[in-house]
């Protein structure tokens, strides 16, 4: 596909009843928000990350989709911030309760990268599944057309390829595109996933992929796994962090964390809500309303008398252990994609890779402490 029938694709899918969202450049950063029309993208837009740090930068070329993780990610809109849960008002004889029955927007999530995607299937299993099931949540969800766009331009921050979550997208989408700039072209190479996909490309001007353009594409998502600027190690995650309960470096990253929550926040996974209740003036209507929430928050975990982490300490570990950790138990797989925002929008750039290093390191050191004791054991007696 040509680069201008992105307005094709754009178009199509609004004619098929879609709210289109999508990367769009706003108040210096890429944001997702309602495309327009393709023209609303971030084209020539990329961007700089670090820990703490952010920047859009101009590129050297035209590419929509040459950027990484921005601030927001597909839960604003699946599993938003804030919504009402019901209102009630008072009657002659009580109150009568409303359920906020809105109508779920169709929406079309346009350029979904691959991380995001692993992101979404995570939410499903915990917001769309089993005991805690959402209704509106699914309701939301159930609508979504998904076109995806294979990473070609990781991030500094980005680890996916080191979580089996990227830079190629998995099944679960409608389309998936693979941009390619440079000599002159800007194409996509265009992948369907479901009928779904299949009807709405079918309005769209594409050609047959050669075998060049195919091979092409795949190389520079073959090529992004190897410039990722992080990586974990995945396979020893759930262990270490069980093993690390009691690890001193909780302690060190304590010392730095403002328990500020804006890496849960920024977290595509992270769905933990509470609820708030208001009544006017008059006490005669009354809403629910539900909101996210962290667990950097002191009430978070309060229970009759107070909280049962109270230290910064007991916070982060909660929140590292569970993403890298008990996740695995309570959900089948991790918590975190290796997208990077964490890190990015962490006031003091707390780098969640780096301190799976340092724990890492620090449970070796005990092992081999514990190594060396039983030899100078072994040997005295
Ligand atoms: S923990 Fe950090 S890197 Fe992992 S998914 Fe959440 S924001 Fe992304
Ligand atoms: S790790 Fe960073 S973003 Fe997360 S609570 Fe601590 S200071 Fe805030």
């Amino acid at each position: 596909m040509e680069a201008a029938a992105l307005a094709g694709l754009h178009a199509a899918l609004r004619d098929a009843g879609y709210r289109v969202i999508g990367p769009t450049v706003r108040d210096g950063a890429i944001v997702l928000g309602e495309l327009g029309s393709a023209d609303d993208l971030p084209f020539g837009w990329g961007v700089s990350l670090q820990p703490g740090g952010y920047r859009i930068r101009r590129r050297d070329d035209n590419a929509a989709f040459g950027h990484s993780a921005g601030p927001q990610s597909w839960k604003h809109f699946l599993h938003p911030p804030r919504e009402k849960v019901w209102s009630a008002r008072r009657t002659a004889g009580g109150f009568e309760v409303e359920p906020a029955d809105e109508p779920a927007p169709r929406m079309a999530f346009f350029g979904v990268r691959p991380c995001d995607l692993s992101a979404i299937k995570i939410q499903d299993q915990v917001l769309g599944r089993g005991q805690h099931a959402g209704s509106r949540y699914a309701a939301r969800r159930s609508g979504v057309f998904i076109v995806a766009v294979n990473c070609t331009e990781p991030g500094e921050t980005c680890f996916c390829s080191s979580m089996g979550t990227g830079p190629g997208a998995g099944p679960g989408y409608d389309l998936a595109l693979t941009e390619m700039t440079g000599d002159g072209a800007h194409q996509f190479l265009v992948e369907v996933g479901s009928p779904a996909g299949a009807d709405v490309l079918a309005g769209v001007p594409t050609r047959p992929a050669g075998e060049a353009a195919t091979r092409r594409a795949r190389s520079a998502v073959a090529e992004a796994a190897g410039r990722m600027g992080r990586s974990v190690p995945a396979g020893i995650l759930h262990d270490l962090m069980a093993a690390s309960s009691d690890a001193a470096r909780w302690d060190d990253v304590a010392a730095r964390c403002l328990t500020c929550g804006n890496c849960t926040m920024a977290c595509p996974t992270c769905f933990c809500t509470t609820v708030e209740d208001t009544t006017d003036l008059s006490g005669d209507h009354a809403e629910r309303w539900q909101l996210w929430d962290s667990c950097f928050d002191l009430d978070f975990s309060y229970l009759h008398g107070g909280p049962v982490r109270s230290s910064p300490r007991s916070r982060y570990r909660q929140w590292l252990t569970h993403k890298l950790g008990t996740w695995h138990d309570q959900f089948g797989s991790s918590g975190c994609v290796g997208c990077g925002r964490c890190i990015v929008w962490c006031p003091v750039g707390i780098d969640l890779t780096e301190e799976v290093a340092a724990l890492e390191a620090e449970a070796l050191r005990t092992l081999r402490d514990a190594a060396q004791q039983r030899g100078t054991g072994e040997e005295e007696s």
